[in-house]
């Protein structure tokens, strides 16, 4: 049992300017975390207790499902990330430093290397694998735009889980594992969230899921399909191919230049020109890793950076800025057009459906109609690059595609051989020969999905925590504790609740009711026991639902009892 008065949980009423969403202003007001710095924050102890718990669900279903923990250095040194070669290419979200010794190190932001290296280090046969290894771990990423509270921190708690099969046929197994692992996990926490398909990023490997508690205040987009079991990031979304041949016209003659003042944006050119934005073939010119590349979309639609990088196998891709337009098109931007164009192209599926329409001319105020993809330009090739859409047909069954909101809480990916190869992690197979290992990797926010269950659960009032992962699971208010009969009232329940296995938060401060009220609901305990000065005297007390808002009457004699069943049910509502 917790008592206030012995409790450091300073709340606050004052709304925190710099908070912008709700989980961050309700932990800062309820006491459960204080910024230290820009992204890093002190877990006070209320706010401990619920990392705490989600740990604790952490645990048991990575124990359940087989992985084992470990705990690895947050240290990592420099030779580990040269090996994997992600030394150069992790950006300056990588904390870099020295030692005395000039040795460089880093912080890990993850930690695929350190954990091959003990792999490739213990493990010699096939009879030890499969093997998961997971840790929960202070995690270190130097993010450009730390913000939201513990969503977007610079050092963070992260589950992080690396499994390692001989072959892919076990990786699968191993990857499936987690995602069942993960899909109990959240729904312990009471959390409404999706699984879907998401990019694989420079972390590299074949394919990978993304779990979204769906929220506004969500950072990510995701689309899912009103009728089947479909979902993805939009980064990652399929476009499968459109209509051909559908949209201009057949006959039309030689292209013509056309006069177009200041006319850069698609609006301002087919308002312009009187033609609807999807007769018109956009050109964007991207800078890349493996060099220019010009890429042509439908002006109904637009370019899915992601898409592009993986499609060209970059390492990066990124718009070209004037000075490079104008290297390749010899116009400043908002003219380029594929017409004449000498640099790698490559074109949406979209651009399939024009028979004739509208580009830039490569020349100031100036664009071409009647232009006719295969006869005035020639593509490399045709892909799907472009930018879900509300509405599109989902790739799967046709129907229609909804974009929402969502916080990613958690993310499996399967990593193929992309690190046990760099680093050499092999085992031997039955007949002694040296296999390279296939790897996943699995990862949850501890922090991030605290703050997402908040975003999910909450009133005017304060916190709404599924009582799986709530700091206490009942908090008791006796209201004048000077009045002797209400004290010694709600001692007893408190002291039977704490027997009983309950996490029992006893408000004993001296204030006046309002103010514990608001407090309680602030902290949003799952269970609230109300002990008045006259239901007291009455041999009655009062248990409050904060969810619903719900009270009822309960004779004292019975008040443990009820409190038991309310926290038993609210359990079984979290499967926990
Ligand atoms: P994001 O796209 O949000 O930056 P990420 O894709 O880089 O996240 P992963 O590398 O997949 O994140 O990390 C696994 C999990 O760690 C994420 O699903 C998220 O829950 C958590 N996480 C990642 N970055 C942060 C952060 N800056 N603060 C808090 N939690 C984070
Ligand atoms: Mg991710």
């Amino acid at each position: 049992m917790i008592r206030y008065t012995q409790y450091l949980m300073p709340t606050t009423k004052e709304t925190p300017s710099d908070a912008e969403v709700v989980s961050h202003r309700l932990m800062l007001r309820g006491g459960f975390i204080r910024k230290v710095a820009s992204g890093i924050y002190t877990y006070m102890p209320a706010g401990l207790r619920v990392l705490r718990k989600v740990e604790r669900i952490l645990r048991e279903e990575m124990d359940r499902a087989g992985a084992q923990e470990v705990l690895m250095p947050a240290v990592i040194p420099a030779e580990l990330w040269q090996e994997s070669g992600r030394w150069d290419l992790y950006g300056k979200e990588l904390l870099r430093f020295k030692d005395r010794a000039d040795r460089e190190f880093c912080l890990g932001p993850t930690h695929e290397e350190v954990v091959t290296d003990i792999v490739r280090r213990e493990v010699r046969s096939y009879r030890q694998l499969p093997i998961n290894l997971y840790q929960i771990q202070d995690k270190f990423r130097d993010e450009i735009r730390p913000r939201f509270g513990l969503m977007r921190g610079r050092e963070f708690f992260m589950k992080d889980g690396y499994s390692f099969d001989m072959d892919e046929e076990g990786a699968k197994e191993s990857y499936q594992k987690m995602y069942d692992a993960y899909c109990r996990i959240f729904r312990r926490m009471g959390l409404d969230f999706r699984a879907v398909e998401a990019d694989t990023g420079n972390i590299g490997g074949s394919s990978s899921h993304e779990f979204m508690v769906i929220a506004d205040s969500g950072e990510d987009s995701i689309v899912s399909c009103v009728s089947c079991a479909y979902g993805a990031n939009v980064e990652k979304a399929e476009c499968p191919s459109v209509a051909e041949k559908t949209v201009g016209s057949k006959d039309a003659g030689p292209f013509r230049k056309v006069e177009t003042p200041g006319r850069r944006t698609i609006e301002e050119v087919s308002g312009f020109l009187g033609i609807r934005p999807d007769e018109l073939i956009k050109t964007l010119l991207f800078e890349t890793s493996v060099g220019d590349v010009a890429v042509l979309v439908s002006g109904a639609f637009e370019i899915n950076e992601v898409k592009v990088r993986g499609f060209l196998g970059a390492e990066w891709v990124r718009l070209a800025e004037e000075p490079k337009v104008r290297e390749l098109t010899g116009t400043p931007s908002g003219f380029a057009g594929p017409v004449g164009l000498s640099v790698r192209m490559i074109a949406d599926l979209s651009v399939r459906s024009i028979v004739s329409g509208a580009t830039g001319a490569n020349e100031k105020d100036a664009h071409l109609v009647d232009v006719v993809p295969g006869r005035d330009f020639e593509p490399e090739t045709y892909a799907d690059l472009r930018m879900v859409r509300e509405g599109d047909p989902c790739p799967r069954c046709g129907a229609e595609l909804r974009v929402s909101r969502g916080i990613e809480v958690g993310h499996v990916f399967r990593l193929g051989r992309k690190y046990s190869e760099k680093l050499r992690a092999v085992a031997l197979d039955a007949d002694g020969k040296e296999i390279v290992v296939v790897m996943g990797c699995y990862g949850i926010g501890v922090g991030r999905t605290a703050a997402a269950a908040i975003e999910q659960h909450n009133d005017a009032d304060g916190m709404i925590w599924p009582i799986s992962i709530a700091p206490f699971e009942v908090t008791i208010i006796p209201v004048n504790v000077k009045n002797a009969d209400v004290a010694a009232a709600a001692e007893k329940l408190a002291a039977d609740l704490d027997a009983r296995g309950v996490e029992v938060f006893f408000d004993d401060r001296e204030e006046r009711p309002g103010i514990k009220f608001k407090d309680a609901d602030l902290v949003g305990i799952p269970v609230r026991v109300t002990l008045g000065e006259k239901n007291v005297a009455d041999g009655f007390g009062e248990l409050r639902d904060r969810k619903t808002g719900e009270t009822v009457r309960v004779e004292l004699s019975r008040l443990a009892e009820e409190v038991m069943k309310m926290v038993a049910r609210k359990k079984a509502e979290c499967g926990a």
